[in-house]
């Protein structure tokens, strides 16, 4: 991209601070993100600020890193440097919005634009993929339809394109108007509706109303035939609609088995198989089928190509590997944007310094084969991969004699000759166009274990996190506890994501799992709040900061710091206000005083204190009085002492109930998980952890027969039971079986009979349309662990820290 440097900063308002006069920004690169080793002297960087980070902080060290363009709306965090050029703006969202714009405005090939409350993405790739023989595709790469993503999208708009296909995605109103001028669609597409309009709208009509704005200068909309749509679309475009019920439509469909007959403008007729037959898919191919009758394709291609479509997986998959190794599944499509950000993600969350990509062949898209592989090798590049892996006809021509490059002539031949012991301590991303099948590379690169997994959705994790943000201060600090293995979750991949939140503390219980942390690379202040005499040196040497909470356990500690020649070692100073398990009460402070006043080993960095009831509203006065307490004698310490700490005592029920009191940090715990103590709270949150398995036999009983040990349960009539491999050694109560809780097999609940084994349970599945490998749901979204914790009178915490370690984790963003 070269832009004129006067045009460019006239049209995204920006004063030029700073001496790199050149006339022209010539750069090859966008970024917003610090982290992606795309940057360097072709990069244009946008500071922008959001809840948890601000891109301003990071201008100085990307300067050092080669950083020329860079746009700014806070002169005073950045030093101007020789041979930059700081473009200065008010808001630089609003100037990335119209540098977008400026870009967009230069090329006036068709720009699908496409919109909708589900399908946006589906309906994106599989356009990608119809249209791809006689178009030039630009596409959004995964689903970045966001305020940031659609710019981004944007900029990779070339010469050398003939189409451009981008999602648009809105959560409140006043989003769209900007993006509409970004993205400028000439053909539209308005995918479903759902019934819901989501809390940043007040009605769905009002969410219809503003998607429609997209479409102010399209030529046409496909959408389905509907009143809502057309009373939106019809004045401001012409529609091109779709309908599976109302033959007056354009494209009118009839789903019979497997076969789709349509009838265009109640005249052509022709049908197509369909490769899907779920009512959303049939959605979907409508819409695709419809564009593709709008373009002019004729019924024969369409039938081919769509009885090719193939299902979307965009989640990339952070999974445990043989020896060792960390995977990173993204095995499903293959074309160099997506390929980039999968890049920027195996560098975010690599835990060793070796990096591995497993590559196909890469998505044609109509362009000439050499240039795709130059970018290809330009990117990889950039991005020091230690070995690079090619598989398939193209990429290991193409890639002959690039150093690190294992090169395969398809996935058959790499399996044969390669084994898992050839994988060792590395990060490997395993990236394949569809046809490749790596889908059995991950098989074998992965750990062993059992059907059985807890999916950990790092993104709902994020959302979370903001919650509880939002409710604080913009100064308060935030502490998130990952003991106990993240709450079940998990350790380093938990840890890493905090420590990109910015998150100012992590807290763990035990030394070794602040050590695991670390080994991993994260390199978060952290507190050990059980820290165990015997463990001193250890955390010393990791620079893990403890909790302290006597007389005694301090003086063993000033020994130990001593003997390593500490100066001002952080401390953390834990006082019993009426919890009455670790802490100094009130009577301790004065021995306590006389110690610290007398050493600079250690300097006390914290005070603080644990609420015992911060979830239940009976107990408010007792809270209060805890708070009370806490003020007094936190203020005793500091003003005898004359020192400044953090106070700290909100857990995540405190920040909830108790904002207040937040002191100058809060600590969240539970939260994050995605579980509140309170429906109210519970209603902000999204669920992070989904415990699911499959089921594994599935067989007919007689009436009055037994099931299970202790024969606790007898069959009334015939009955159709499941057997489910997972059992109490896995974490499922064994109370919760045995007729008192149930699984949701299919999106219906199935009760859970007899007794829970070992490693099994049965459900009774009767009345369910299932079969043998069905996924199984025994904790999630629709089934959240505060109702089975209820049932079986324990906490949700109990729940989720009791999955053993043996369930196989899979973290993954959406
Ligand atoms: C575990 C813990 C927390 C977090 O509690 P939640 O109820 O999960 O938010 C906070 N502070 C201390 C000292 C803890 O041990």
């Amino acid at each position: 991209m070269k832009f004129n440097t006067d045009a460019f900063c006239s049209f995204i308002g920006a004063d030029i601070i700073g001496n790199n006069k050149s006339e022209y920004v010539d750069i090859t690169n966008i970024s917003v993100d610090s982290r992606s080793l795309q940057n360097d002297q072709h990069t244009l960087f946008f500071a922008l600020k959001g809840g948890n980070h601000d891109g301003h902080d990071y201008v100085d060290e990307l300067v050092n890193k080669g950083v020329r363009y860079i746009v700014i709306s806070d002169e005073s965090k950045v030093h101007p440097t020789q041979g930059v050029l700081y473009f200065k703006v008010n808001n630089t969202l609003a100037a990335l919005q119209s540098a977008a714009i400026f870009h967009r405005d230069s090329f006036d090939f068709p720009v699908i634009g496409i919109t909708g409350s589900k399908g946006k993405t589906v309906v994106k790739e599989w356009l990608n993929y119809l249209l791809s023989e006689e178009y030039r595709i630009i596409k959004s790469p995964k689903s970045y339809n966001s305020q940031t993503g659609v710019p981004l999208s944007i900029f990779g708009m070339e010469e050398k394109h003939n189409l451009g296909i981008f999602e648009v995605g809105i959560s409140t109103v006043g989003e769209m108007e900007k993006l509409a001028k970004v993205v400028k669609p000439t053909i539209g597409v308005f995918t479903a509706l759902t019934e819901e309009h989501g809390e940043g709208f007040q009605s769905l009509e009002q969410k219809v109303s503003e998607k429609a704005k997209l479409f102010v200068n399209a030529e046409v909309v496909i959408c389905e035939l509907n009143e809502l749509l057309l009373k939106y679309l019809s004045p401001i475009t012409s529609v091109y609609t779709w309908s599976l019920s109302d033959v007056s439509a354009n494209v009118y469909g009839q789903v019979t088995q497997s076969t789709l007959s349509i009838v265009v403008n109640q005249t052509d007729r022709f049908s197509v198989e369909l490769p899907f037959t779920d009512d959303s898919s049939v959605r979907n191919i409508m819409t695709c089928i419809s564009m593709m009758v709008y373009l002019g394709y004729t019924a024969d291609t369409i039938a081919m190509r769509i009885i090719g479509l193939y299902p979307v997986e965009l989640r990339m998959q952070v999974k445990n590997g043989v020896n060792n190794c960390t995977i990173i599944d993204d095995a499903y499509n293959a074309d160099y944007q997506s390929l980039s950000i999968a890049l920027d993600f195996l560098e975010k969350h690599k835990v060793s310094s070796s990096k591995t990509v497993i590559l196909s062949d890469m998505f044609k898209s109509g362009f000439e084969v050499e240039e795709i592989y130059s970018q290809l090798k330009e990117l990889l590049a950039t991005h020091h991969i230690t070995r690079i892996i090619g598989i398939g006809e193209h990429i290991s021509k193409y890639l002959v004699g690039v150093s690190n490059a294992y090169l395969y002539k398809d996935t058959e031949e790499f399996l044969q000759k390669v084994s898992v012991e050839d994988f060792t301590d590395e990060n490997i991303l395993v990236k394949g166009a569809r046809g490749f099948r790596f889908d059995r590379i991950v098989t074998m690169l992965e750990k062993k274990t059992h059907e059985t997994v807890l999916e950990v959705n790092l993104t709902a994790m994020c959302h979370n996190l903001n919650f509880y943000r939002s409710k604080l201060k913009p100064e308060t600090k935030i502490m998130v506890m990952v003991k106990a293995f993240g709450y079940g979750n998990g350790s380093y991949e938990i840890a890493k994501l905090l420590a990109h939140e910015n998150v100012d503390y992590l807290g763990v219980a035990f030394a070794d799992e602040g050590i695991e942390l670390r080994k991993a690379g994260v390199n978060t202040k952290i507190i050990v709040m059980n820290p165990e005499i015997n463990a001193f040196s250890a955390m010393i040497a990791y620079d893990l900061e403890p909790e302290v909470y006597s007389v005694r356990e301090l003086n063993a500690f000033l020994k130990v710091a001593r003997e390593r020649n500490c100066y001002e070692y952080p401390i953390h100073i834990k006082l019993d206000t009426g919890m009455h398990r670790h802490g100094f009460l009130t009577g301790d402070l004065d021995e306590l005083i006389e110690v610290l006043r007398h050493t600079n080993v250690v300097e006390v960095k914290s005070i603080f204190s644990h609420l015992s009831s911060s979830d239940m509203p009976e107990y408010t006065d007792f809270t209060l009085g805890q708070i009370d307490m806490f003020t007094q004698n936190s203020d005793k310490l500091m003003q005898e002492l004359d020192i400044n700490p953090i106070r700290h005592i909100l857990n995540t029920s405190g920040i909830f109930h108790f904002t207040a009191y937040q002191f100058d940090m809060v600590r969240l715990g539970i939260g994050l998980y995605g579980v509140g103590n309170d429906k109210e709270e519970m209603q902000q949150l999204a669920n992070v952890s989904t415990l699911k398995t499959r089921i594994m036999q599935i067989k007919e009983i007689n009436d009055a027969d037994s099931i299970g040990y202790g024969r606790r349960f007898r069959s009334q009539g015939r009955t159709r039971i499941a057997t489910v491999p997972i059992g109490y050694a896995d974490g499922v109560h064994r109370s919760w079986g045995a007729g008192v809780g149930y699984v949701l097999v299919n999106g219906q609940k199935a009760e859970i009979t007899g007794s829970i084994c070992m490693d099994m349970l049965m459900i009774n599945v009767t009345n369910i349309n299932c079969e043998e490998n069905d996924e199984v749901i025994i904790f999630g979204k629709d089934l959240p662990v505060t109702i089975i914790a209820e049932k079986i009178n324990t906490i949700p915490y109990e729940i989720l820290t009791s999955i053993a370690l043996r369930v196989k984790r899979i973290f993954f963003v959406e």
